[in-house]
């Protein structure tokens, strides 16, 4: 039996495609369903939905032997016993600094002073500073990171932005791009040495899917 762990929304829709070209269909909609689990029309392949930030863990651990996560999750997780062989290219996005749009960052950044940032993302965000040798003080959020700047708990965000439109719909405004972000196809290790036979011609079939742009 080989499983793979998927997140519901973006991921999962993007996915499906994909495993589509490798003769995969999920049986069940994950938005209508209560099920965790997902038959697939090949009995020997299962799909298992997790939260997004689990799926590392999840591959990691070998409760899944392959699995689709976003490049900020495994960054954040640390890539620690996965094998991560394919760029899907999809659920593209990029993690940015924001900031209030009557705030001055560039002569925050300048002045050397401390500056606050709140954020899910803190390996990421420390990463950033530290090589612009910004002092920071972090705070770590796990949602609604916008609200920070609004309510004086921060000066800046680091967060996920597709459109901007969240941002500016809370007047908050795109200083700094960290990184692009997408989605990443990952497999415990061991499981590719042991069900290889059945793997690897997936892995091959996902990599000839995925769109180059
Ligand atoms: P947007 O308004 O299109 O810029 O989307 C930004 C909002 O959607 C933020 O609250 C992000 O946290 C979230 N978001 C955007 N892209 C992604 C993604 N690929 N994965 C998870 N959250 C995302």
């Amino acid at each position: 039996m080989i499983t793979l762990a998927l997140s519901k929304g973006r991921i999962f829709d993007e996915t499906l495609p994909l495993l589509k070209a490798a003769g995969i269909e999920v049986l069940d909609d994950p938005e209508t369903t209560r099920k965790l689990m997902l038959a697939t029309n090949r009995p020997d392949v299962r799909v298992v939905l997790v939260r997004a930030s689990d799926v590392p863990t999840y591959v990691e651990y070998g409760g899944a032997d392959l699995g689709v996560v976003g490049k900020d999750t495994l960054i954040e997780h640390g890539g620690q016993g996965l094998y991560q062989p394919l760029d899907l290219n999809i659920a593209k996005c990029r993690v940015s600094v924001a900031v209030r749009d009557d705030f001055d960052y560039a002569t925050a950044v300048r002045s050397g002073s401390r500056l606050r940032v709140a954020t899910k993302y803190t390996a990421i965000a420390r990463t950033f500073f530290a090589e612009k040798g910004v002092h920071v003080d972090m705070v770590k959020l796990y949602g609604s990171m916008e609200l920070a700047p609004l309510t004086g708990l921060a000066d800046a965000i680091v967060d996920m932005v597709s459109t901007g439109n969240t941002l500016k719909a809370n007047h908050l405004v795109e200083v700094e791009r960290i990184m692009d972000i997408s989605a990443r196809l990952v497999v415990n290790q061991a499981a590719l040495k042991l069900k290889g036979a059945v793997l690897r011609p997936m892995l091959e079939a996902f990599a000839g899917a995925v769109r180059k742009d």
